[in-house]
């Protein structure tokens, strides 16, 4: 048996990455000089393994870039009103521009309530209600930063929406749902498929863009994808091996796809860029 000679071209999340992250130095250092630096403030509550190392990335990537990174990092029994309290004393500091809390927080907070105290104007996340009225109708405001960096993806290899089907499995308000109004401005026609879609197969053979964001391996496989789609994987989970891998089969899909992300080094890495890009224009706002 002769091995398939792969058909998709890589999109590298870390290069893209790379190269957004020095124009958003830049801009910084242009900032900096306009008596302006922009601040994160990233609030950590409990001790969730995951989102320790989400947020030392965050942090990481805040310093490299040269913002005022602030992390704030609390107790798992910490209460909801003490938090809101601290929210609210970070939206009225002009130091900060950007606010994050890392989800999920402990079962006595109500995330809701959380997304909802952070200032619209700072909330560089753009999980606000206020965010997401804006994405809904096309009115300056924040984008979530998953799916805003799935869209720089596809920027960044020249791709044109009009006229295209893209078809979005998933519908949660941080990926799936901000996704498809994302594609659906810049014209593509739009699908989206969830856990009640009753033939994923027959939806996704019909597109052209495939975005996958279920948080289940092997969702999309090779007989899934028509030759040529552009397929990106926003799926984070592990194998057998514990090894990080995405929800579409990588090995079998690039040999039909024309091009594809790999996880890791795809979608993951443009989330922390597109947290700075959101912090920086937050920041940049309170210069006009
Ligand atoms: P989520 O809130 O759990 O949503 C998952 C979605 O997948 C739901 O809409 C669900 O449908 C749908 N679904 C479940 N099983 C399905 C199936 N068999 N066929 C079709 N759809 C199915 O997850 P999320 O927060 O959107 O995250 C999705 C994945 O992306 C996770 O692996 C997460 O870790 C990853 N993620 C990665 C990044 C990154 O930076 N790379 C950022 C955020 C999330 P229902 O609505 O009907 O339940």
């Amino acid at each position: 048996m002769t091995t398939p000679t792969p058909t998709a071209r890589l999109i590298d999340g870390v290069a893209l990455s790379q190269k957004l992250r020095t124009e958003v130095t830049q801009r910084v250092q242009a900032l900096k000089s306009r008596g302006i630096t922009p601040g994160l403030a990233v609030i950590l509550v409990g001790e969730n393994p995951a989102s320790q190392v989400y947020v030392r990335n965050k942090v990481k990537g805040c310093l490299d870039c040269g913002f005022h990174s602030v992390l704030e990092k609390y107790d798992a029994d910490m209460t909801e009103a003490a938090l809101l309290a601290r929210i609210d004393a970070l939206n009225r500091d002009p130091a900060i521009h950007g606010i994050l809390v890392q989800l999920p927080v402990p079962k006595q907070i109500d995330a809701n309530k959380v997304i909802e105290a952070i200032s619209p104007l700072k909330d560089v996340d753009g999980f606000h209600m206020v965010s997401a009225g804006a994405l809904m109708t096309g009115m300056p405001g924040f984008w979530p930063c998953t799916p805003y960096g799935c869209m720089k993806m596809l920027e960044s290899i020249g791709y044109d929406l009009r006229g295209k089907h893209a078809v979005v499995i998933g519908r949660s308000n941080i990926v799936g749902k901000p996704m498809a109004l994302m594609l659906l401005q810049k014209n593509a026609t739009v699908t989206i498929c969830h856990s009640a879609t009753a033939d994923l197969k027959a939806m996704t053979l019909q597109a052209d863009v495939i975005v996958a964001a279920v948080g289940k391996r092997n969702v999309l496989t090779a007989d899934m994808v028509k030759p040529g789609a552009v397929v990106l994987d926003v799926g984070m989970n592990r194998d057998e091996a514990g090894k990080l891998c995405g929800d579409v089969d990588f090995a079998g899909v690039k040999n039909v796809a024309g091009y594809i992300t790999p996880v890791p080094g795809g979608v993951g890495p443009m989330t922390i860029t597109m947290l700075l890009v959101n912090t920086l224009e937050a920041a940049e706002r309170t210069a006009l």
